[in-house]
């Protein structure tokens, strides 16, 4: 089994572990350095994006985990931990930190106030069967990415929020995979079982 660290300054740590446990990977909390050096890969949960920057260079983990990332280590972000991993965070505060790990500008909090959380169905390539049932809150989208990103999930066309039509909410470079919504909420581990298989292939 792939050991699994799962970033533990803040957010909702306890879900994906317990996911990345049932899709096959062994969970441990990650909060110190020696924890990060540990792992095989790492999921950014979701939470606050600029509070966990915060807290990442409180406990002298942000230099480490640039260092991790930039040598090839899977990582996967969910909601929060999208904005974290990206090149650019729009609407970001002034003092937030980018792990630039994926490149792609974010827009946090983007869908608003009239529907800042949501569900709906997505289909999501790399995961088979019925489509994904995906859980957004105060969700960002991905506004622009680099070559070398693969676009994983868009929101459907819908007739009460054309606005958010096609906007990406998935998307892979390399080892690195995120999500704007929150599969650690929905009981469904596909999205974690396809994290598990790129930590498995490195
Ligand atoms: N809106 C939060 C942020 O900007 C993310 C919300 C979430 O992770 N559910 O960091």
């Amino acid at each position: 089994r792939p050991v699994i660290g799962v970033l533990a300054l803040q957010g909702d740590v306890r879900e994906h572990a317990t996911m990345l446990e049932r899709a096959g990977a062994t969970a441990i909390g990650v909060r110190r350095p020696a924890e990060l050096a540990e792992v095989d890969g790492l999921v950014l949960p979701g939470g606050e994006s600029t509070t966990m920057s915060r807290l990442l260079e409180t406990f002298e983990l942000l230099d480490p985990l640039r260092e991790r990332l930039a040598d090839g280590m899977p990582a996967f972000g969910s909601c929060a931990g999208m904005i974290l991993l990206a090149r650019q965070a729009l609407d970001g505060r002034d003092d937030q930190r980018q792990l630039d790990a994926l490149d792609v500008v974010v827009r946090r909090n983007a869908f608003g106030r009239q529907v800042d959380s949501f569900e709906g169905d997505l289909d999501f390539t790399g995961v088979d069967g019925p489509p994904l049932h995906a859980v957004f809150i105060r969700a960002p989208w991905v506004e622009k990415t680099g070559d070398g990103v693969e676009v994983l999930a868009r929101i459907p066309h819908t007739r009460d929020a054309p606005a958010a039509a096609d906007r990406i909410v998935a998307v892979r470079q390399g080892p690195v995979l995120a999500t704007a919504f929150h599969p650690e909420l929905t009981g469904d581990e596909r999205v974690h079982r396809l994290f598990v298989g790129i930590v498995q292939e490195r």
